[in-house]
């Protein structure tokens, strides 16, 4: 890209900056979010995307359990959670049904359970220790990402214990690593807000940095796209930057964008494919230290996820199945995709498609044909 459009939308510096490797600060985050000129933002973006991934587009054979709805927070972007045992539309699986999720897919080669759940408040602790046993007795290979760091701060107040422990006794059972979930927004402002009774964000990254030390690794999120202000998604990036310098434990970055729908900020618009592919652009400018930045294509479509692979993105998740928590919010997405599709997706996108597992081992690489008779059903 020529400079002078660089310059013209006031990028000049940061290009600079980048060029020499040099860390970008809050004031350049913010002048990335009002930059006018999205193809050059994108550019630059896909610039640093290409120096770490190439053409290289990663994505996963997994799927999602959410083994209950019911949740004793009240999060007001949330569509998915009922707050009792009973109410209508709430649901509660047995151990039982949860294992029918793996054994119905034995055929398959699944590399990932990614379990996440509303805060239920009657459960025993030893309903998710013996879901995960379960699990790896069904399949022991499969990596187990499960339960947000909301959740295990929820655990630790409900069973009494410390976080640790109950990090500690999960990985006994079998938990591989935790999902970035819970994250939102940290801006106290926004918390109070949105999402005021679950736990806050010193104790979301407190948990991750324990899961760190102990051997996991994880993701974080940021929930994009609602009443948060772009200085406050800065300010998010570089609190994710900053524990990232200090354990290196974070895999990916995802933005996650805000459904409005069933949920009680449905006055709000959902935001839109250009401010996606911005959000997903700066994250990656910003973030020069955590590896990947992903763009979960349930929440972006499928098409935005395509462009956003010039945007900074070079993670589309995997192919999910029976996602609940963005299709009770409206998304209009399928809720599953045949590995086959998803390489052709990539490939249609110009770039490379490679199945990785949980830890970013390449599982098939680009050079395997896009119609393996691998189909999700
Ligand atoms: S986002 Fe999670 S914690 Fe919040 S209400 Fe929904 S299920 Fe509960």
């Amino acid at each position: 890209m020529q400079i002078e459009r660089l310059d013209a939308a006031g990028l000049g510096v940061i290009a600079d900056k980048l060029e020499a490797g040099e860390r970008l600060t809050f004031d350049d985050g913010v002048r990335l979010f009002d930059c006018p000129d999205l193809l050059a933002l994108g550019w630059l973006a896909n610039r640093e995307r290409e120096k770490r991934h190439e053409r290289r587009t990663y994505y996963n054979f997994n799927i999602r359990l959410e083994a209950t709805n019911v949740c004793v927070a009240s999060c007001l972007f949330c569509s998915f959670a009922r707050l009792r045992p009973g109410d209508s539309g709430s649901y509660t699986m047995s151990l039982e049904e949860t294992w029918d999720k793996l054994r119905e897919r034995a055929h398959q080669p699944l590399t990932e359970i990614h379990v996440v759940n509303g805060l239920h408040p009657d459960l025993p602790f030893d309903y998710y220790l013996e879901m995960l046993r379960g699990f790896k007795r069904i399949r022991p290979s499969i990596h187990l990402k499960c339960f947000t760091a909301v959740e295990i701060a929820f655990f630790a107040d409900l069973y009494k214990m410390s976080d640790e422990q109950v990090l500690r006794e999960l990985q006994s059972a079998g938990l591989d690593s935790l999902p970035g979930g819970g994250a939102e927004i940290f801006a106290e402002r926004v918390r109070r807000k949105i999402c005021h009774d679950k736990c806050g964000a010193d104790r979301y990254l407190e948990i991750h940095k324990l899961a760190h030390s102990l051997g996991m690794r994880t993701n974080v999120t940021m929930l994009y796209g609602h009443i948060e202000t772009k200085e406050e998604r800065v300010d998010h990036m570089l609190r994710a930057r900053a524990l990232q310098d200090d354990t290196g434990g974070f895999q990916a970055f995802i933005p996650l964008a805000f459904h409005p729908d069933n949920n009680q900020m449905r006055k709000l618009p959902a935001p839109s494919a250009t401010e996606t592919l911005r959000v997903h652009a700066v994250s990656r400018l910003m973030l020069d230290n955590i590896p990947h930045v992903k763009a979960f294509w349930i929440a972006t479509g499928v098409e935005v996820a395509q462009v956003s692979l010039w945007f900074g993105v070079d993670d589309l998740d995997g192919t999910v199945q029976e996602e609940k928590i963005y299709h009770m919010a409206g998304a209009r997405t399928p809720e599953a995709m045949t590995t086959s599709a998803i390489r052709r997706l990539i490939r249609a996108a110009g770039r490379d498609p490679v199945e990785r597992d949980t830890l970013y081992n390449v599982v098939t690489g680009p050079e395997s044909p896009d119609d393996a008779p691998v189909l999700v059903q």
